[in-house]
C-alpha cells in the first residue's frame, strides 16, 4: 500500500466556557463574573487545528455530543482545513466541556467534564481504523481513554502507520503503550511523571531521554517553553532553541509545536528544519490569547520565519 503524507489525529474536543472573575467563589458564595465567553479547546482539536491551518492533509478521530456546540465545533474544525467524516456525533451525550475561572490575578481554576470524549472507545476506535491505516502518521494526546490510545497505537503499528504520541495531561503509561510509539513529545513535567527524572537542565533532557529510548521510542522531543526543546534521534542528542518573542499566553503552545511539526515532518522536512517551523508556529501562538484563536495560519508561519 502506498501512503501519500496524511496524518490522522486522535484526540478530544471540549468546549471551554470561560469566566472572569475577581476572586474565585468559597463553597456557598455566588460571584458576578465580568467577562464571559465560550471558546473551542481540547488537547486533540487544538492539535488537528495546528496541523490543519499549517498546511497538513489531515483527518480527526474524536467524538462531540449531539448536541448544538457539538454541531458548532464539527463546523469550526471544518473551516480549518480538517476531514472531519471521522468526527461522531454521539446520542444522549454532551460535548466534553472545560469551565474556566479566571480571577484578578489572572490565576485559573478548571473543572472538566470528559463528556463524549469517553464515549471514544476502542470499538469506535476501531470503526476508524482506515483512517489510521490511509494515513502516514497517527498523533495522539492523553485526554482519550488509555485503552482507545492503546487501541489506535495497535491498529497504526499493523499499518505501518508512524505513531506521535504527545502524552499530556501527564500520567504514567504501560510499557506496552510505550514500544508502540515512534516519537514522544513530553513537557518537562510529563517527561519528569514518565521518567522519574526532574528535566530543568540539557543533560536532565538527555537523561529522561534515553530512559524513553530504553522503551523502544525512537525519537523523543521534550519541550522546554521558552528555551526550545531537547531532541534526542536513537541517542543522538541536541537542543534546538525556539524563539524569542514576548509570550503573553502559553495555552496551548505545546498543542501548536506538536500540529505544525507533523505538517513539516509529513512535507519531508529534515528533523532539525521540522523543529523550526513548530517552534514559528509556536512561538506566534504565544503571543495571542486562548487556545485555538491563537493557532497560525501557514503564511504566518513563512512570514515569521523569512
Ligand atoms: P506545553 O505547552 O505543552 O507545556 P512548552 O511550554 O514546553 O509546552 O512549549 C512548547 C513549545 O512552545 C516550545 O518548545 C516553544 O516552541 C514554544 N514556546 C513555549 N513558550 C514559549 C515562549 N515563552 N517563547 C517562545 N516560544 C515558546
Amino acid at each position: 500500500m502506498t501512503k501519500t503524507g496524511k496524518l490522522a489525529v486522535l484526540g478530544s474536543i471540549n468546549a471551554d466556557h470561560i469566566l472572569n472573575l475577581a476572586q474565585f467563589p468559597r463553597p456557598g458564595e455566588t460571584v458576578i463574573g465580568t467577562q464571559y465567553q465560550v471558546a473551542f479547546g481540547g488537547k486533540g482539536a487544538n492539535q488537528a487545528v495546528a496541523a490543519g491551518r499549517s498546511g497538513a492533509d489531515i483527518a480527526f478521530i474524536a467524538c462531540v455530543g449531539e448536541d448544538d456546540i457539538g454541531e458548532r465545533v464539527r463546523k469550526q474544525l471544518a473551516t480549518d482545513r480538517i476531514d472531519i467524516t471521522p468526527v461522531e456525533a454521539v446520542a444522549a451525550t454532551a460535548t466534553g466541556v472545560a469551565l474556566i475561572f479566571v480571577n484578578g490575578e489572572g490565576e485559573n481554576s478548571i473543572a472538566i467534564h470528559a463528556g463524549a470524549n469517553a464515549a471514544l472507545t476502542p470499538e469506535r476506535v476501531t470503526a476508524h481504523q482506515q483512517t489510521i491505516a490511509d494515513a502516514s502518521a497517527l498523533l495522539m494526546q492523553l485526554e482519550s481513554p488509555l485503552e482507545s490510545v492503546l487501541a489506535a497505537a495497535r491498529i497504526a503499528r499493523q499499518h505501518q502507520t508512524q505513531v506521535i504520541l504527545n502524552p499530556a495531561p501527564a500520567t504514567q503509561l504501560s510499557d506496552e503503550l510505550l514500544s508502540l510509539v515512534d516519537m514522544i513529545t513530553p513537557n518537562e513535567t510529563e517527561a519528569e511523571i514518565l521518567t522519574g527524572i526532574p528535566v530543568s537542565t540539557d543533560d536532565d533532557a538527555a537523561r529522561a531521554a534515553a530512559v524513553l529510548h530504553n522503551k523502544g521510542i525512537g525519537k523523543v522531543l521534550i519541550t522546554l517553553g521558552s528555551r526550545g526543546v531537547w531532541l534526542s534521534d536513537n541517542g543522538q542528542g541536541q537542543r534546538i532553541e525556539g524563539f524569542r518573542v514576548k509570550a503573553v499566553d502559553t495555552i496551548a503552545a505545546g498543542d501548536t509545536f506538536n500540529g505544525a511539526l507533523l505538517t513539516a515532518l509529513l512535507e519531508k522536512q529534515p528533523m532539525a528544519e521540522a523543529v523550526r517551523f513548530a517552534h514559528a508556529a509556536a512561538a506566534i501562538a504565544v503571543t495571542r490569547h486562548g487556545a485555538q484563536p491563537s493557532v497560525p495560519w501557514r503564511e504566518e508561519i513563512d512570514s515569521f520565519l523569512q
